[in-house]
């Protein structure tokens, strides 16, 4: 079944002359094993698209739903795991807290919320991270946490917002590769936004937004 479906969604922001419709009348399904990367110029509407999926923010008209995951998965940790582009990481927190952190939130006990998160940490080659601050982490650092985070909560979806926007050509790679594993290994549907062609050549179906329309969907040859 389709882990998230959209039927003729839109999203305006703000009212009258001032709105912008950042996602236009769109349908789309999220199938259990997609590997998609959704492309489009700055502001053709990827990042207000994965918010939507992710269940972070609400359709203007027409209706998201998630029938492959029992629902919205909205206050139900574990369910989307999502990848922001910039720092997403609790700064007073450590890295190992921090991946614990939703675990924790989920009601996981706390001793086993520890052992998870050191297990994700470890297959995201960031054990040894695991007492730093995350000031003292470096931007590809940052992101191998974050992905980390997203594996200790086992999502059946992951969704990635321009994740590797602040990174060199090295750690681009590295996070691509991550988040692909990762999928794999939790049997995840995975979508990455991105404007990056060498981020979108890695995957194999291509979602192409323009203007707030899902233009085009295909498979990448
Ligand atoms: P990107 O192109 O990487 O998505 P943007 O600069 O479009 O980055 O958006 C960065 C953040 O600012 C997003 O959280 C977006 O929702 C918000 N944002 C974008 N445009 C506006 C706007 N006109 N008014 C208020 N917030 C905006
Ligand atoms: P992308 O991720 O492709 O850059 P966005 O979804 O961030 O696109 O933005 C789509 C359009 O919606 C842009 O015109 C952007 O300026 C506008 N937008 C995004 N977030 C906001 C916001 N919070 N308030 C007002 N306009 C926004």
């Amino acid at each position: 079944e389709e882990l998230a479906r959209c039927v003729g969604v839109s999203r305006t922001y703000g009212q009258g002359t001032a709105a912008v419709v950042a996602v236009h009348s769109l349908d789309c399904a999220v199938r259990p094993a997609s590997r998609v990367a959704l492309t489009g110029r700055s502001g053709s509407g990827k990042s207000t698209l994965v918010h939507l999926l992710a269940g972070l923010d609400q359709p203007t008209t027409g209706e998201v739903s998630w029938p492959g995951l029992g629902g919205a998965p909205t206050g139900r940790p574990g369910v989307v795991g999502v990848v922001f582009q910039g720092p997403s990481l609790l700064a007073p927190l450590d890295v190992a807290e921090n991946v614990a952190l939703p675990l924790l939130l989920a009601g996981v006990r706390p001793a086993d919320a520890d052992a998870r998160a050191g297990d994700a940490l470890r297959r995201a080659g960031v054990a040894d991270l695991a007492g730093k601050l995350p000031e003292e982490l470096s931007g590809g650092q940052a992101q191998r946490v974050a992905v980390a985070r997203v594996l200790a909560s086992a999502p059946r979806l992951i969704l990635a917002d321009e994740p590797t926007g602040q990174l060199d050509a090295a750690h681009r790679d590295e996070v691509v590769t991550l988040l692909i594993e990762a999928a794999e290994e939790l049997r995840a549907g995975l979508i990455i936004a991105t404007h990056d062609a060498r981020v979108a050549d890695r995957l194999p179906q291509r979602w192409i937004m323009d203007d707030g329309r899902l233009q085009e969907v295909r498979q990448a040859c």
